[in-house]
């Protein structure tokens, strides 16, 4: 006899008819004459109550039936009365695959988040991990489905990089060589033409670049990888592995791409409650209480668009009201979370799109509004995060460009493939990058991003 997914036993009403389950238990309790077991397979959040009368089971048997043991069970489907699902399984034949000890880390109920983090490798095996990564799954499908859809071309940029202009500072170093062993030129740099690649090469930072040299070739293109920062603080919104969403697009100005933006996060999240109704009731229910509302309100409201510096001014006066800021905010100032948080929660209380921001706060490659001050750039800041994407119109001008390159020291012999994008028939194009898992924290309610990839990397993480 097949075994079936308990996804897909819960909807069935064929009682009486004979199937197999296999999964972890969850619980076990019971009676002298009968004992319930709730079974877990990870194919959804619902458990199947299988239900084994005492006196055909042995003793020894059903000891070795504790949370986290692994069974397979053959018996009758049965409608439910008290489950909490329609159907139930009476036990003809259990099986114990796996036994599982007291020692099990996922034993106890209600262990707090720090504790699943040094477990990472068995909170899997939790409700709320096994909701958030079904919930992670169903939006990366719902990405690949929304740029597929609309006429955008998966683009694979490279994972190893030789460009380092963007990533000052952040960027991890790959060679194959003991750095020691590597030879030193006579001011000391080491000498890595005899490395590798024969040049110095890091974990990519952001496909944007390469995803430029897509745009302007194939019309719209969107990159979804992993993307490497040694960020060096340790917050709740950043990893130093994360998976980076790169739509760029052709002829698209800062205003499409703000549409681009809204658009595409309203699809993901309405997917998300379209695909994953149990999964958010849920994290509803156990992690956030507001989940369900704010998922609604941002699939029906409009974001707010509004320039940097009228943001300023907002935070400037919620200041001189005696609102405090752990970081000082003026004009020219990058916007620390709890502002973006501020403009989001608290004064708009709607996500919001913030555009033109001082060209001297962000990448060289944004292009100039009239006022030679700012630059087309667009953060979206959400509720509960802040920044979520980053991204701008980018500047096609050759001179323009290199003026920028040049006024910031950027190695030019590094940069010749990307600037032939200027060179040979330039054009307007825009686009930007979208954090999945920051797009993951919005939509489960989780408070920590280490918590809605699996194996989360930071600063001196790397366990599992
Ligand atoms: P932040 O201000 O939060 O450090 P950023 O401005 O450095 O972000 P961008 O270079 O604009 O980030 O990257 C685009 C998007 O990638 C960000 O809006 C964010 O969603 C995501 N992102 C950036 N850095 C990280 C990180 N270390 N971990 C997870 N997501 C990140
Ligand atoms: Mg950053
Ligand atoms: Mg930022
Ligand atoms: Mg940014």
């Amino acid at each position: 006899i097949r075994r079936i997914k308990i996804i897909d036993v819960l909807k069935r009403e064929d009682y009486g008819s004979e199937v197999n389950v296999k999964g972890w238990v969850r619980t076990r309790r019971g009676s002298k004459s009968v004992h319930f077991i709730a079974l877990n397979d990870g194919s959804t959040i619902n458990n199947v109550q299988i239900v084994a009368d005492a006196d055909k089971f042995d003793d020894e048997l059903i000891k070795l039936i504790t949370t986290g043991a692994c069974l397979s069970v053959t018996g009758e489907l049965v409608q439910s009365v008290g489950s909490g699902q329609a159907v139930e399984i009476r036990a003809r034949e259990i099986e114990v695959l796996g036994t599982c000890g007291s020692d099990y880390p996922m034993q106890k109920k209600g262990q707090s988040m720090e504790y699943m983090r040094t477990h990472a490798h068995m909170r899997l095996r939790t409700n709320t991990f096994g909701a958030v990564f079904r919930i992670r799954h169903n939006m990366a499908m719902a990405v690949h489905r929304y740029f597929h859809e609309h006429g955008f071309f998966y683009f694979h940029t490279p994972i190893i990089t030789a460009s380092d202009c963007e990533g000052a500072g952040q960027m991890f170093q790959v060679t194959t060589k003991n750095l020691y062993d590597l030879k030193k030129d006579d001011e000391g740099k080491i000498d890595y033409s005899d490395d590798f690649f024969g040049k110095t090469t890091s974990l990519t930072v952001s496909g944007q670049l390469e995803g430029e040299l897509g745009a302007t070739a194939l019309g719209a293109i969107y990159t979804f990888g992993p993307t490497f920062r040694a960020e060096n603080s340790n917050t709740p919104r950043h990893l130093a592995e994360f998976w980076m969403i790169e739509p760029e697009v052709a002829f698209n100005d800062i205003h499409d791409n703000m549409d681009l933006a809204e658009d595409f996060i309203k699809y993901c999240v309405r997917w998300a409650l379209e695909h994953c109704q149990d999964d958010l009731a849920f994290l509803n229910k156990m992690i956030d209480k507001t989940l369900l509302e704010r998922l609604n309100f941002v699939v029906e409201n409009d974001f707010v668009r509004l320039p940097y510096t009228k943001g300023i001014e907002i935070l400037e006066e919620a200041v001189k009201n005696g609102r405090k800021f752990e970081f000082p905010i003026y004009w020219g100032a990058d916007l620390a979370s709890e502002h973006e948080r501020y403009l989001v929660e608290e004064y708009f209380k709607r996500p919001v799109i913030l555009t033109d921001y001082p060209k001297e706060i962000k990448a060289f490659y944004m292009k100039m509004n009239d006022d030679g001050k700012t630059v087309r750039a667009m953060d979206v800041l959400f509720p509960q995060i802040g920044e979520i994407i980053g991204g701008s119109e980018r500047e096609e001008n050759y001179d323009k460009l290199m003026a920028r390159i040049e006024e910031l020291n950027i190695p030019m012999k590094d940069m010749w493939w990307y600037l032939d994008t200027r060179r040979f028939g330039t054009c307007p194009h825009s686009g930007f990058g979208l954090g999945f898992e920051r797009l993951i924290l919005f939509v489960t309610g989780m408070q920590n991003i280490r918590d809605v990839i699996p194996f989360p990397r930071t600063p001196k993480n790397a366990e599992f």
